[in-house]
Order: C-alpha cells, then structure tokens, then sequence
C-alpha cells in the first residue's frame, strides 16, 4: 500500500490525482491532504479520503475545517501554516508525496519531501525553477525519486531510456522537443492583446487548470518555465531545448536522437496520464483517461514560436541563460505581474512588460542557498510590486 501526501489537494492537478487514487483502493491510501483557503473541498475530500492529517492556510481556516470535520464525524487532525506543510511531506507516515501547490508557496514543503527521501511527484514546477541545482543536489543527496507530473516532462521522461542520468549526449540525446499548444492566443491579432481579460486568458483549448498557469499558458511563460524544468531534470542546455508549438496538445513532447530517430509520447490531454504514470511507476495502471483515437483527431499541427507574440518565453530563455538566481527573479516577477493582472490592476501585456523591467533592474547572484534565493525571490517581488503601481489603470 503506497501511503500518498497530496499538497495542494483542492486544486486542479489535486483533484485529478484523487480521481485516480479513488479507482485503486487496493494500492494507494491518503496520508494527508493540504488547501490553502477552500476549506469546504478540502471536508469533503477528507470526508471521502479519511485522511490521518489535513492542513491548511491559517488558523482561521483551521477552525472552520475542523468545526466541518466534527460535523461529519471525521477524524482527521488538522493543522495550519508551512511547517505543518513541511510535516505532512517528511513523515515517516507517508511514501509519496504529491507537490501540486502553486507558485513559490510550494517550494519548502516540496524540499523537506525530497530531504526525506520520498517519492516526489513534481507538479509544482515553480520549485524547480526557482532553486533548480539546489534542489536537485537535494533530492541526490537524500535517496529521493524525482517524477515529473508535468505533461510535457512526465512524456520526455518516457521517451528517454530506463537508466537516463541527466546527461543528453551519453544518451545519443541530440534535442529535447518541447511541445506547446501557444494557448488561446496563438492566432488572435497583436494589437488585440492588449485588452483581453483574465476570463480570455483562462480559457485555454485544451487543459482545464488553475488560473495562475493558464495565463502562464497564456503568454507562454509556462513553456518558458517548462523550459527551465526540463534543464534541471535533464541536463539538458539552452541549446538543446526546443520549444514546438503544436495546437492538438496530443503529442506531450519528443526526444530526438543523434541517430536521426525521434521518440514521441502521445495521448489525449488529461492530466490523469501523467498522474497515473508516476502514482505507479513502473507499472501502468488504468487512469479514467479514454484511449487515443487517431483518426478522430485526423492531423497534427507544428510550428515555430512567435518570440514576438510570446516575449515571456524569450525571458525565460534569457534567465536560464543567465543562471544563477536569474530563474528565481524571473518566476518571482511572474507569479506578481500574473496575480495583478488577474485581479485588473494591469492589462495582459504588462506581464510581460513587468518581468522585463525586473529582470533589467535587479542584478541576479549566486543561488548559493536556499536562503539567497528566497532573498531574491522576495526583492524581485518588491521591484515588480513598483513596477505594478506605476502602471496606470
Ligand atoms: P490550482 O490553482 O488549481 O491549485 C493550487 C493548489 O495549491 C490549491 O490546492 C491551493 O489551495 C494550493 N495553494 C495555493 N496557494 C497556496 C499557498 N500559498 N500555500 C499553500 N497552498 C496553496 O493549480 P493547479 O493548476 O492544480 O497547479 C498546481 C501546480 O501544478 C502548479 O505549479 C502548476 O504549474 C502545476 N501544473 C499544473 C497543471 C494542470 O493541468 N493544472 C499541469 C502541469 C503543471
Ligand atoms: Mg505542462
């Protein structure tokens, strides 16, 4: 029985994920479920689940759950606050621990998993990028297994070969091809983006997701994100990745081989197929996801990224570059402009315009510790906070 921690429980890739453990009882019990504010889900998740442990955002939040849970007869202890985050992740209680907090948020109770030797299933790939060789070092030093939830990682993670150690060119690895739908706006005119709305941006054709990454899908700063994911899963430089826009979202991503052979992972976007994959790797086990029919789906689309059109995956690219705490500032910068934005202080192109004055203004250093990146993570918070007011709207 694998005993399952989920952080960030009530959210998109949460609830796909308790869809999936609910159809093999026989294999996997919930250890702990975490939400930071809907409190009502997570009764109901605990009602359904019998969690041992819940925690959420406040002690606030603590009351009110616990107030459900008696209502409902529940015995679930709950707690608040990042440490209890942090306990829930490194007991000795739980195997698996699946990291789909959104944003910075996630990040410590991500590591306390990987410093407890866990099975790390990634979702929250703002951790990564935030402190990518920190937290790799973590998870080697410490005997973790590092799963990657993300669709296009969960699919270069299959393409490449069982004993695949983060190094492209022993591996015959020429090129990690990473695909990208280009979101709602692929087509839409320039000058018309300027106005669209938070609701325009969330309605992406293919994935249903939280907010914050749709509208990283949205101006593409989530491949850009990706972009820097990938690097640290696997070794893989600037060069050697690249981004394929492909409007069907049914080929997940590609490794293409210095022999001239290109591996594909395929599969109807639903975020269950990874979930599944890494819940029981390396086994397979069904995931309610219906099976691929090819010819319903006729023909598959590729072309290139408009930089233009798509400025934040042109950061991304220049923040891996740059290294250091560069990923950090530039996620840090992202998920404020993002906040903003979806709550109408700025328009959508002052994303991408928020970010770049951030990185322009704040000289990155060494990602030394985790301490310095979170220094850095707050400042370039600070500077994009500036940046916010200064936009008239
Ligand atoms: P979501 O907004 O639907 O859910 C986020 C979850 O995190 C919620 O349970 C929320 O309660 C919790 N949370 C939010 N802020 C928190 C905080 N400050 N402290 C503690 N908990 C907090 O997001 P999502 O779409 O499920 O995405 C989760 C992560 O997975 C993100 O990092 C995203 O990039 C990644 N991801 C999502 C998808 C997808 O299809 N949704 C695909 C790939 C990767
Ligand atoms: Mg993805």
């Amino acid at each position: 029985m694998q005993r399952i921690t989920i952080l960030g429980a009530t959210g998109s890739i949460g609830v796909s994920t308790l869809d999936v453990i609910a159809r093999h009882p026989d294999r996997f019990q919930v250890f702990a479920l975490t939400a930071h504010g809907r409190v009502a889900e997570l009764a109901a998740q605990c009602a359904r689940f019998r969690p041992q442990h819940a925690v959420v955002g406040s002690a606030d939040a603590a009351l009110q759950l616990t107030r459900l849970l008696r209502e409902r007869g529940v015995h679930t202890e709950v707690s608040y606050g990042e440490a209890a985050l942090c306990a829930v992740s490194a007991s000795d209680h739980t195997d698996t621990v699946m990291a789909a907090i959104v944003g910075a948020a996630g990040l410590a109770p991500t590591l306390a998993a990987a410093r407890a030797g866990k099975k790390v299933l990634l979702a929250n790939k703002e951790a990564l990028v935030m402190s990518g060789q920190l937290f790799m070092d973590t998870v080697a030093a410490h005997g973790a297994t590092l799963l990657p939830i993300d669709s296009e990682h969960n699919a270069i993670f299959q393409c490449l070969p069982a004993n695949y150690v983060r190094e492209p060119l022993a591996a015959g690895v020429a090129k990690i091809l990473l695909t990208a739908s280009g979101g709602p706006f692929r087509t839409r005119s320039l000058d018309s983006l300027e106005a669209v709305t938070p609701d325009e941006a969330c309605k992406h054709p293919n994935w249903s997701m939280g907010r914050k990454i749709s509208v990283d899908s949205a101006t593409m700063m989530n491949k850009g994100l990706e972009v820097i994911e990938a690097h640290w899963l696997f070794g893989a430089g600037a060069d050697q990745i690249e981004v394929v826009i492909h409007p069907q979202s049914v080929i997940h991503s590609m490794v293409s081989y210095t022999d001239g052979s290109v591996i594909a992972e395929l599969g109807n976007p639903d975020m269950r197929t990874p979930i599944a994959h890494a819940l029981s790797f390396p086994e397979r086990i069904a995931s309610g996801v219906a099976q691929l029919d090819l010819t319903q789906i006729g023909s598959l689309q590729f072309e290139q990224p408009d930089l233009a059109r798509f400025p934040c995956l042109r950061l991304a690219f220049e923040a891996l570059r740059a290294g250091g705490t560069a990923p950090a500032i530039l996620n840090a910068a992202n998920e404020v402009a993002v906040a903003a934005f979806l709550d109408l202080r700025i328009g959508f192109r002052d994303i991408d315009r928020v970010i770049e004055a951030v990185m322009a203004r704040l000289p990155h250093g060494e990602a030394s510790s985790i301490e310095a990146v979170l220094a850095q993570d707050a400042l370039a918070r600070e500077a994009a906070l500036a940046q916010i007011a200064g936009i008239a709207r």
